[in-house]
């Protein structure tokens, strides 16, 4: 994700708006047999449910062809379990349950908090497979007590659920750390494009609508599910080694968006000149006719506001670095995806680091200058949001308030010291063998340390612990004039 810098203060407004008129569900005191249940995430302690693994999603939506009713949708997910569930936690709210079936017979089903608590006639054993399908209905219109979920567009939906709104749309088990395999069918009327995750598999017309289905060839975290419908076209083009690259775009804008969109085969081969091979079946541009506030790396088809293409005062460079942004998060943090939600600077400090390296080398805008601002304000940073690797909860009511400057420029530093302390060569070995190691699965902000240190051949325990987990800016290796400016007092802190 990346927020845009033009839409920060209204995006904050709004969520302090929304804030102010959520109502909070408080836990009841007395034990319920059906209580929302977590994995332990430090930042979303109810994200996620214990007992079971999911191994395939497959989702169904129908859109009624407005943007202010509920879509019905069926949600089957198969899953393996790991213990014996007598009740069976999935993260979902803000929709109707009509029905939930679990192997094949009719369970009875609860709200509680987040969770949708679903019993089952028989308890389900352990070590076996559970296949579970939700009939609902997936509301696009927000009550004002969330982030994200759909995007009502101008000419139709598209998909922002970083980081954990999923469960806003669909049954799931809504945690980074539980990828799985997607097959989303969209059926939508006549004169509307659907698009998703992957790549279509069929297209089915009956009366005067159309059902598209796509598959991803890739497990993926329901963070990143994408589904797109508009007045859309679907441009294709062929980026590096024949991969197939695809975008989404209002089809009144398609000759204004294409000097952009013809870019991004080349910043494909950059990528993959800098980190190794493109990770997924395919990769695009979702130019959404909507104000969210920011870019998201939805898996292979990347989120974007039209608008951030078509304001003539940002700078082409600075709009190309964020379309690497986004296009390098594929690699880190969707391919790779986080353990926990604390690991998020994994993410965010990888794709500013090569939006930061993408504009020095194409455009001649230093690393070393933004990296030297960026160590001035890091102590600031971090008090304010927390070291990069041990951010502050999110602010209640703005769950997407931990994407702050520490995981994004501030974890960029850190890896910009880590470079200045191991060398260039062993860097960039660390970054290849990452995200080669670490392909379709999870990783941990440990298992980047073990890395690092095995590669250098030393132990960078103490190095990590400073630059990822410190409240002040360690020096910078080869540059100790560099100076980090007093954090402020801040009003109400
Ligand atoms: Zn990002």
């Amino acid at each position: 994700m990346l927020l845009t810098p033009r839409t920060r203060n209204r995006r904050i407004q709004g969520a302090l708006l929304a804030s102010a008129v959520s109502v909070c569900l408080v836990a009841a005191s007395a034990p319920s047999p059906a209580t929302p249940l977590g994995i332990g995430d430090r930042l979303f302690p109810h994200l996620g449910n214990p007992g079971y693994d999911v191994k395939s999603y497959d989702l169904s939506f129908t859109y009624p062809g407005v943007n202010d009713k509920p879509l019905t949708a069926v949600t089957t997910i198969d899953a393996v379990t790991s213990e014996r569930l007598e009740r069976v936690n999935l993260d979902y709210t803000h929709g109707t349950v009509e029905s939930v079936v679990v192997n094949g017979a009719p369970a009875t089903f609860k709200s509680a908090g987040e969770d949708l608590v679903v019993t089952p006639g028989e308890p389900v054993p352990a070590g076996g497979w559970m296949r579970i399908t939700v009939r609902h209905s997936s509301d696009p219109v927000t009550t004002g007590n969330g982030d994200g979920g759909w995007v009502r567009t101008k000419d139709g939906l598209a998909m922002a659920n970083q980081a954990d709104a999923g469960h806003m749309v669909f049954p799931c088990n809504d945690h980074p750390s539980d990828k799985a395999m997607f097959t989303i069918h969209v059926t939508a009327p006549d004169g509307y494009t659907a698009v998703a995750n992957g790549l279509p598999t069929g297209v089915d017309r009956a009366g005067k609508s159309t059902t598209w289905t796509y598959r991803t060839a890739h497990p993926m975290a329901t963070e990143l599910t994408q589904v797109s419908i508009g007045r859309s076209s679907v441009l294709h083009r062929e980026g590096p080694h024949g991969l197939p690259v695809r975008d989404v775009v209002p089809t009144k804008d398609r000759e204004l968006l294409e000097p952009w969109l013809k870019k991004t085969p080349d910043q494909i081969a950059w990528m993959e000149s800098k980190v190794g091979p493109y990770p997924f079946e395919t990769y695009g541009l979702l130019m959404a006719q909507a104000q969210t506030g920011f870019e998201l790396e939805t898996q292979t088809l990347s989120l974007f506001e039209k608008e951030l293409f078509t304001q003539p005062a940002l700078p082409k460079w600075y709009v190309e670095s964020i379309m690497v942004h986004e296009l390098s998060h594929q690699w880190f943090g969707d391919s790779v995806s986080p353990r926990v939600w604390s690991d998020l600077w994994l993410n965010e400090g990888h794709a500013t680091w090569y939006e930061a390296l993408y504009a020095e080398e194409k455009a001649d805008k230093p690393m070393e200058t933004r990296m030297k601002a960026a160590y001035r304000a890091s102590d600031s940073w971090r008090a304010a949001g927390g070291p990069p690797a041990a951010p502050k909860e999110p602010a209640p009511g703005q769950k997407i308030s931990i994407f702050r400057p520490s995981v994004y420029d501030g974890a960029a530093l850190a890896l910009y010291a880590l470079r200045q302390e191991i060398g260039h060569p062993t860097f960039e070995r660390l970054e290849r063998t990452w995200v080669a190691l670490h392909r379709d699965g999870t990783a941990t902000t440990a298992d980047f340390e073990r890395l690092a240190s095995d590669l250098a051949n030393r132990d960078l325990s103490g190095f990590f612990r400073a630059w990822l987990y410190g409240t002040k800016t360690p020096p910078m290796p080869g540059h100790p004039d560099w100076k980090s400016d007093a954090p402020k007092a801040r009003k109400g802190a």
